[in-house]
Order: C-alpha cells, then sequence, then structure tokens
C-alpha cells in the first residue's frame, strides 16, 4: 500500500479499500485514529499509517436530527436522525462516526460502554466510517 499524505482525504481511501487506519507516530508511538500532519503528543512529521482493528466500545454519543452534508445526502435528517457516538479503539485512540444497528429515537437503547466493530459505509465512490454494536 502505498504511504498516502496524513490527512482526512488519505483515511476516506483506506476506507473505500476496506481498511480502518490510524497514524503512528514513528518517534514517540502516539497512536491516533484522526489523521494529522504532526504527532499530537511531539510535534515530529515521521509518521506512518496502521491498520487499527476496529473493535471498541463507546465513550460518549449523540443523536444528530440537523446531518452534516454526507448524511444528509445519505436520506438522514429531522425525521430520520441518526446515532453519532465517539469510540474508543482497542489500541486506544477515539474516533467518532455513525452508530448503526440502534434505534436513535430510542437513545436510551444505547449506552456507554456498548461494544462495537467499525463498519464502512460505501456511498457513490465515497465510504464513511460507521460503528455496530457486537452481538
Ligand atoms: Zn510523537
Amino acid at each position: 500500500m502505498a504511504e498516502r499524505d496524513f490527512t482526512r482525504t488519505s483515511f476516506e481511501e483506506h476506507l473505500a479499500e476496506g481498511y480502518l487506519m490510524g497514524v503512528r507516530c514513528r518517534s514517540c508511538g502516539a497512536l491516533s485514529a484522526v489523521p494529522r500532519p504532526l504527532c499530537p503528543a511531539c510535534r515530529v512529521e515521521d509518521l506512518e499509517w496502521v491498520e487499527l482493528s476496529g473493535r471498541g466500545v463507546v465513550e460518549g454519543f449523540t443523536v444528530i436530527h440537523v446531518p452534516p452534508t454526507p448524511l444528509a445526502a445519505a436520506g438522514f435528517g429531522r425525521d430520520n436522525p441518526y446515532a453519532s457516538a465517539v469510540v474508543r479503539l482497542a489500541e486506544g485512540p477515539w474516533i467518532t462516526a455513525q452508530l448503526v444497528g440502534v434505534d436513535p429515537k430510542r437513545p436510551e437503547s444505547i449506552r456507554v460502554g456498548l461494544k462495537v466493530r467499525a463498519e464502512v459505509i460505501h456511498q457513490g465512490e465515497a465510504a464513511r466510517l460507521a460503528f455496530r454494536p457486537e452481538d
């Protein structure tokens, strides 16, 4: 796999290929699931992509009624809300993504500590990350 820039675009290209990739600092080892051009811990640019397991735990969530453009295009909105969660990945870093396989109109059915697994949602040529509760 060719080394790509450490950007959101590259992150989404990896997703479209079926990989959840994080960024690791070769200097201090800090791992981030949100790509940044610099290591957030030691500020160096010596980074590499690493594949993440996609397993994690919900640390917080909210129900979104006014979605950003890609989710509005997918049919979400005031009458069709979706859940968005902050997920702490098994490898340590956190990431925010849509939570699927839950009922956003019954937020009491979603809880902090819920074990989830990453899933890629393909929308045209784009791909976005989601998490689904593990059975
Ligand atoms: Zn570092």
